[in-house]
């Protein structure tokens, strides 16, 4: 069955607790039903656990296939396949308690495999390209189902081929390595003892880094280098313990978020000839003053 909703409101649905009314949103609870919905054309994008979004606090004229009730998955010895829409801490943890290796650093954010694919996610020296071997891909361009490999997945830094190519990730195979449980677990514990010193938590509404490293850089360092940390706009605020994060302190707004990125980067642009890139993704209305602030950062 697929749950769906018109002028539904998308605060509720992402990590930065912030957006406006969207036209419609639909969830699918099964692989078929998102299939068919992916097939009618009539949605303009699909969403994992919008833990990488910034929506626009407008009225959001847009229709999206959000995947978070796609949660099968299945681990037969190394193998683990997974839906779209399965969160990576529940994975993380399942595969420890199978002494299985290279899901730790899945403990420590909320993306979904979709998303997590989409961005080739990775922390603490682990990427999710290391483990992934295979999986189904809907091409919306030929309406075929077919399988990409890795070495198909063109992933590199924050990239794979899922986002220049219409394709959207039905689910996907992983292979990881047999370890010691309780090594497994202490990796885990640190990788979560490392987000509790260095990040915020997800009590208050941010979408983890905001900018992409710049080759070689660190977008942290060059922020803090500018003196960004606890820089404000409206309700949003620059993390006081890591200049890459922006925290929706105060009912913030997406234009509250975009023009304190906007001074961030004209900052960085200014003092060091680099231009960031955002890591999230913004999604609101063209033509609009903040999606044109947007598309000078893209
Ligand atoms: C507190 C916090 C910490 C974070 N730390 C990290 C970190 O250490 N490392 C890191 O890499 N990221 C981190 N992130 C960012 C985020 O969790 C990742 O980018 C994650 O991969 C996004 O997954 P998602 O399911 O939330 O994707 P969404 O935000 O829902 O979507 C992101 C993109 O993926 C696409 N997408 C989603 N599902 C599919 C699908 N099935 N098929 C095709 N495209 C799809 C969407 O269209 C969108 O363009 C953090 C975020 C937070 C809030």
């Amino acid at each position: 069955m697929t749950e769906i909703y018109e002028n539904y409101e998308v605060k509720g649905e992402c990590t930065f607790k912030i957006g406006g009314l969207l036209k419609k949103a639909a969830f699918p609870s099964s692989l078929d039903d998102f299939i068919e919905l992916i097939k009618s054309k009539e949605y303009d994008m699909v969403l994992g656990n919008c833990s990488n979004v910034l929506f626009s606090s407008d009225y959001i004229d847009k229709k999206i296939i959000f995947t978070k009730k796609l949660k099968g998955y299945e681990i037969i010895n190394n193998s683990v396949k997974a839906q779209c829409g399965v969160r990576g801490p529940l994975l993380s943890k399942e595969c420890a308690n199978r002494s299985l290796s290279g899901f730790e650093f899945l403990i420590g954010f909320p993306g979904s495999i979709g998303g997590m694919i989409y961005m080739n996610a990775s922390a603490h020296n682990q990427s999710i390209s290391d483990t992934f071997i295979s999986a189904n891909v809907y091409d919306v361009n030929s309406d075929k189902i077919f399988e990409l490999k890795k070495d198909n997945m063109n992933f590199g830094y924050r990239k794979s081929i899922l986002q220049n190519n219409n394709l959207i990730l039905l689910n996907a195979e992983f292979h990881l390595k047999t370890e010691n449980k309780e090594k497994i677990e202490e990796l885990m514990k640190r990788n979560i003892e490392f987000r509790r010193q260095r990040h915020p938590s997800l009590s208050t509404g941010n979408a983890g880094s905001i900018f992409k490293n710049p080759q070689n850089d660190s977008a942290g360092r060059l922020l803090d280098l500018c003196g960004m940390r606890g820089a404000k706009e409206g309700g949003a605020c620059v993390f006081e313990n890591h200049a890459n994060f922006i925290l929706n302190k105060d009912h913030a707004t997406s234009t509250d978020v975009i023009n304190l990125m906007y001074k961030m980067y004209k900052k960085v642009k200014e003092k060091y000839t680099i231009e960031l890139h955002p890591e999230i993704i913004y999604i609101g209305n063209t033509g609009t003053k903040e999606q044109k602030l947007w598309e000078e950062m893209k």
